[in-house]
């Protein structure tokens, strides 16, 4: 029998493979390149090239595409056969170095945020050798970076990649103070991934999940997640199937799928793999989005990524876990049991602090999106506030650090740096605070703000920069200082102090939090378009240039495409939801009612003094709730229209404050009608209906 073992990779163009079927020589120079970041020679490049063709024809390809993660948050793949004429009408598989190394799509409809415009109108992709190629649809897919010709980025992998050296290389200078054994630096990223799975039957009846992915009408089913009799819950046979599948389909692709459960809400449910380096963690995470929506078409499901697709119960989000290692594995947030690295664990802890609250509205910005407004600051975990949770443990240490006094359960004398180790530090594998954005959970952070659909490139770009900021600062006091040890001592307790108030241990849901970080001076950027403005800030500007992640002119475009998606993503929204109640609701409203209507004249006609309670308060009901729906979906109509009016940032607000609330006010009559129109009349499937199916 075939074992996972047996054909775990098989898609991948990995390491084995590579030193299976490429001379020694070439592997040795691509090794070079991936590890040292060395450039590449084109006779490498012709090798490897000749190598991956003969590999992805032998597994049945006749095309390859580079594949690449245009601003759009999702991937893009241009298809190119391998063919090429040969004599006498025949045909050879061709695959140059120069066809590996870089394509040239027409980036013309890939949103740029006006950087197009003013620069250079083609963009190319170059092959990002740190990360494998693969197959998918009998395709070889290259992993590539995406810029434009003046070398402007124009897509998230970029980014993320200098981000990484950005970090690595602060971290390492760190590490060297330290005396730490290490050649290289790297991040690591394990998302979370969660979704619904709904019957595809039910799916292909709703517009709204159709053009929007989440449902923009609904009454509430009688029952919910409130008996909390999901999560974790026995698996139906068909979603175990469809996870078994799942699982198989991402281990041929070398990703380490580990855990599948039931979540919260009735039909959500999680992925987590194991974790890995960040730029492969965030392809992964692409790949694992798309084959989720692959194989559920299979077993008859529609796969819901969206934030928030149904009202009342849980939406998806992801939790982005992160930490730093070297390169021989040692985990660099884990607490060590020296007091060297006890020492050097808590720098980079305050570090990470110090990263969180200076630039709480990076953060923020980078989970912004119209799908999670839904969750973030609604009513719903994480708030949009941005805080971290140490533990009591790991807090108890830094407090008494910061006030000199001996450190709890250890020692009677106060705590020194680099003289006494730590107490142990328990992990905390079972998520004990569940409500916090930002979590320390024994060796690694937990980012949990990032909405299910998200790319995580975003996100770990801003987590790696602003963290190897803070490195950077330190590295300038440490390598200066006369006695380290003290210095490391000083730098921890002085940046623990000041930046003691992004600190919070407790219920992160509750009101009391709100006041409190309002308290404290913590940021509460509750919608996106809030969280946008943040971005063109002078220090956030300045962050990014210093570390030559983002130039100016990219952050602005940055800025443009996302107040752009954001409105659009509303204008769509209310397009369909104008569509739906005008071609569907009032439709079966009107009939359902004019049933009622004839109902009752026939009644009278055949017996005057019948009372028909039922169908006379009926009809007035629906009459009453069926004029509020006709004048709530005119106004929404109007105010979308109003939307043309104007452009970026006001637009987005415009959306934000107008065009929702105008879609609310129509949803609520809608859903109240909903719930009182007979079954057979109602034109869509409801939440009962798609949340409970048998
Ligand atoms: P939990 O289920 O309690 O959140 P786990 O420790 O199993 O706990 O981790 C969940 C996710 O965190 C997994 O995807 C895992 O791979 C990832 N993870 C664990 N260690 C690290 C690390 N050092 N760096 C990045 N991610 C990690
Ligand atoms: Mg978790």
């Amino acid at each position: 029998m075939e074992t996972v073992a047996d054909y775990f990779g098989s898609l991948v163009f990995n390491d084995d493979v590579m030193k299976e079927r490429l001379p020694k020589d070439i592997y040795k120079a691509l090794k070079r390149t991936v590890e040292d970041g060395k450039d590449l020679d084109i006779n490498v490049a012709n090798a490897v090239a000749n190598a991956m063709k003969n590999w992805a024809i032998e597994k049945g390809c006749t095309h390859y595409t580079h594949w690449f993660q245009p601003m759009t948050g999702i991937t893009a793949e241009k298809h190119e056969a391998f063919i090429a004429p040969a004599e006498g009408g025949r045909v050879l598989l061709e695959f140059s170095g120069k066809e590996l190394i870089k394509g040239e799509p027409d980036a013309s409809s890939f949103p740029s945020g006006g950087l197009r415009a003013t620069f250079e109108a083609r963009g190319y992709t170059a092959w990002d050798p740190t990360s494998y190629a693969f197959i998918k649809d009998e395709t070889l897919c290259i992993p590539t970076a995406f810029c434009s010709y003046s070398g402007e980025v124009l897509d998230k992998k970029t980014p993320l990649l200098r981000s990484m050296e950005a970090l690595s290389a602060e971290v390492f200078k760190i590490l060297k103070l330290f005396g730490t054994d290490a050649k290289r630096v790297i991040t690591t990223v394990g998302p979370e991934q969660e979704y619904f799975l709904i019957d595809k039957k039910d799916y292909a009846r709703r517009k709204d999940l159709i053009y929007t992915g989440r449902t923009l009408l609904g009454a509430r089913a009688p029952k919910g997640q409130e008996l909390e009799d999901h999560y974790f819950g026995a698996l139906r046979t068909r979603v175990s199937e469809y996870m078994q599948d799942l699982d198989r389909e991402l281990w041929k692709l070398g990703i380490y799928a580990k855990t599948s459960h039931n979540e919260v809400a009735p039909c959500q449910h999680e992925l987590a793999p194991i974790f890995t380096t960040t730029n492969i963690a965030v392809d992964n995470n692409q790949l694992t989005m798309e084959i989720m929506k692959k194989v559920a078409e299979r077993h008859g499901f529609a796969c819901l990524l969206h934030e928030k697709p149904f009202a009342g119960v849980n939406g998806s989000g992801k939790h982005n876990n992160w930490s730093i290692s070297t390169d021989n594995g040692v985990n660099l947030l884990e607490p060590g049991d020296s007091p060297k690295d006890n020492a050097q664990f808590l720098l980079l802890l305050v570090a990470v602090l110090k990263a969180v609250d200076e630039y709480q509205d990076l953060l923020r910005m980078s989970v912004a999106s119209a799908g999670n407004d839904h969750r973030l600051g609604a009513n719903e975990a994480p708030p949009a506030i941005v805080s971290v949770f140490l533990g009591d443990e790991l807090t108890e240490i830094l407090d008494a650090i910061a006030e000199g006094k001996p450190v709890p359960g250890r020692t009677k004398e106060k705590m020194q740096l680099g003289v006494h180790v730590l107490p142990a530090i328990p992990k905390d594998t079972t998520d004990r605070n569940r409500t916090s954005p930002f979590a320390f959970t024994g060796n690694k952070f937990e980012f949990r703000m990032l909405g299910s659909s998200f790319s995580v490139a975003e996100p770990n770009t801003v987590i790696n920069t602003i963290v190897a900021k803070e490195l950077k600062e330190f590295y300038a006091v440490l390598s200066s200082a006369e006695d380290f040890n003290a210095a490391v001592s000083d730098l921890v307790r002085d940046t623990y102090i000041a930046h003691k108030r992004i600190v919070f241990n407790g219920n992160n849901y509750s009101e009391e939090w709100v006041a409190e970080a309002e308290r404290r001076g913590l940021m509460n950027l509750v919608s996106s378009p809030d969280a946008y403005d943040t971005l063109l800030s002078p220090k956030n500007i300045d962050v990014f240039s210093e570390f030559g992640i983002y130039s100016s002119v990219e952050l602005h475009s940055r800025y443009e495409i996302l107040n752009d998606e954001y409105s659009k993503t509303i204008h769509i929204e209310a397009l369909t939801m104008t569509d739906m109640i005008n071609k569907q609701v009032l439709p079966a409203v009107i009939e359902f009612s004019s049933e009622i209507a004839r109902g009752i004249v026939a009644k009278k006609d055949a017996m005057p003094d019948m009372r028909l309670d039922a169908e006379m308060d009926r009809l007035a009901e629906i009459e009453g709730l069926e004029n509020n729906l006709y004048k709530a979906v005119k106004e929404l109509e109007r105010t979308v229209a109003f939307a043309e009016e104007c452009t970026g940032s006001s637009r987005a607000h415009y959306y934000r404050s107008s065009v929702i609330p105008a879609m609310e006010e129509a949803r609520t009559y809608c859903d109240q009608l909903e719930l009182i129109v007979g079954q057979k009349n109602w034109p869509y499937p409801t939440y009962g209906e798609m949340l409970f199916y048998v």
